[in-house]
């Protein structure tokens, strides 16, 4: 699995584009096939690079972005092919000025929406549903002249999940979509105010985290005060679940919850309802696993110790898109610690499965090695449907759970024992209720109706 983008802006008393590079290097594990920053100065300008951060930029490239306001970027593909015409942010341009938008997020209606644009005569130069949502705003931003009214007009259309910073000419924007399925949120720093993916990129910069950015919410950030709109009154919330589970930085707060409790508590929970009677040790599946497998550690009183070790000179299994790449990156990744799995009885605990290829492979090498057993505990429910919100997941015919049991799944990848963590045990663990999140890949519940479910 892997998350679609990272966002930041921030609206500074000095030059932004040094503080939204570390920033944007924060998010890093947000996206890792492109990166660009665009600053306001007169006007929008703008730097973008193919691969992670550092090597997307030089240090010529930030120095020579003037501009105390910006908003940056960091991308892997869902929509739209790996290449730099698809990178972000993306320039608009429009009879009264600029448009620069950098998204987090998917939308669900982009072909009719495309379609209906270009009918209206707006050109598009990328792949990317990012570019709709500008051309959106712009067509409504030429009628109404007012940019709060075009983001509230542009909401009603879109149909998907959408965190968004944009700079239309000098002013700074924040929209987050009307049930708050991707995170954001505000930061404040002795420099001025930020809107950020995650807290961590607030901590990176000194910063202190204010507060989430509200589902439906539009906020106009400046250096010294913060102007909210709301597009719609609304208390529905629809989380993605998972970005307290894996995507999200463990030490992100958000959506008012440290991501860290989240899975230890979810690991605790897993040890409580699933142990395992006479076990030598508890591992995690590095590096996901890890809270996971402490928590479960602490409520069973089962030993902590590593069995696997992460080559950590591999970027993410998924790194590019392309199952060769991927399968080749899975290999590479991971090795076993002989004196902790021979003849031993492991407890092996991971975020989640998704195709089951990495599961299997972990066990198989495991037991080459010389574990006697392996029973997997797992953090998050069984993914039987894909994501239409902006996670790189899979197919459904891609996916190991669909219409199989446990036990089947279980014996699919050769382990002793499965258990998954139950929706509402998750939901127990982490002091929450089904209202607040989407559960969508797990129950097919949805935020909003997807023609091809039905
Ligand atoms: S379908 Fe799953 S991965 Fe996608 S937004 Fe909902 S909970 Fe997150």
């Amino acid at each position: 699995m892997e998350e679609e983008c990272g966002i930041a802006a921030a609206a500074f008393s000095e030059n932004a584009s040094t503080s939204l590079y570390y920033s944007l290097y924060s998010l890093q594990h947000r996206g890792q096939e492109s990166a660009g920053i665009a600053t306001y100065s007169n006007q929008i300008q703008i730097t973008k690079g193919m691969g992670l951060v550092p090597e997307a930029f030089d240090r010529e490239d930030i120095d020579r972005l003037e501009g105390n306001k910006g908003i940056g970027h960091v991308r892997y593909s869902t929509s739209g092919k790996s290449k730099i015409e698809n990178s972000q942010p993306l320039v608009v341009r429009y009879s009264e000025g600029n448009l620069a938008l950098a998204h987090n997020g998917h939308i669900v209606n982009s072909e009719p929406l495309r379609e209906e644009l270009e009918q209206d005569g707006h050109v598009f130069t990328t792949g990317n549903d990012s570019e709709i949502i500008a051309h959106l705003f712009v067509k409504y931003l030429i009628d109404t002249l007012d940019i709060f009214e075009s983001i509230k007009k542009a909401s009603k259309d879109l149909i998907g999940s959408y965190s968004i910073v944009m700079l239309v000419e000098d002013k700074l924007i924040a929209v987050r979509d009307p049930k708050g399925i991707k995170p954001l949120c505000i930061g404040k720093t002795e420099n001025g105010y930020m809107v950020v993916s995650e807290s961590i990129a607030i901590d990176t910069l000194g910063g202190e985290l204010i507060r989430d950015v509200k589902p439906g919410e539009i906020v106009e950030i400046k250096q010294d005060e913060l102007n909210s709109r709301k597009i719609q009154e609304t208390n529905e919330h629809s989380h993605c679940f998972f970005e307290h589970i894996y995507f999200a930085r463990t030490d992100s707060f958000m959506d008012n919850r440290l991501n860290y409790d989240c899975r230890l508590n979810v690991g605790k929970k897993l040890g409580e309802k699933y142990p395992v009677e006479d076990a030598d040790l508890v591992s995690p599946v590095p590096d996901s696993g890890i809270t996971f497998a402490i928590g479960y550690a602490e409520e069973t009183g089962t030993r902590y110790l590593e069995s696997l070790m992460k080559n950590r000179y591999v970027g993410r299994t998924f790194i590019m898109p392309g199952q060769d790449m991927r399968e080749n990156a899975v290999r590479l990744k991971l090795n076993g610690v002989k004196s902790n799995v021979e003849g031993k009885k492991i407890v092996l605990v991971d975020d989640s499965i998704v195709r089951g290829i990495t599961s299997t492979r972990i066990i198989k090498m495991l037991k080459e090695m010389g574990a006697e057993e392996i029973h997997f505990r797992v953090g998050s429910p069984p993914i039987i449907a894909p994501c239409y919100f902006g996670i790189d997941m899979a197919t459904r015919k891609e996916l190991i759970a669909p219409n199989k049991t446990e036990e089947q799944i279980g014996n699919e990848i050769n382990a002793d024992s499965l258990k998954y963590i139950k929706i509402d045990e998750m939901l127990d663990a982490m002091d929450a209720g089904r209202q607040e999140f989407c559960l969508g890949c797990l129950n097919t519940n949805y935020p909003y109706n997807i023609p091809s479910e039905e």
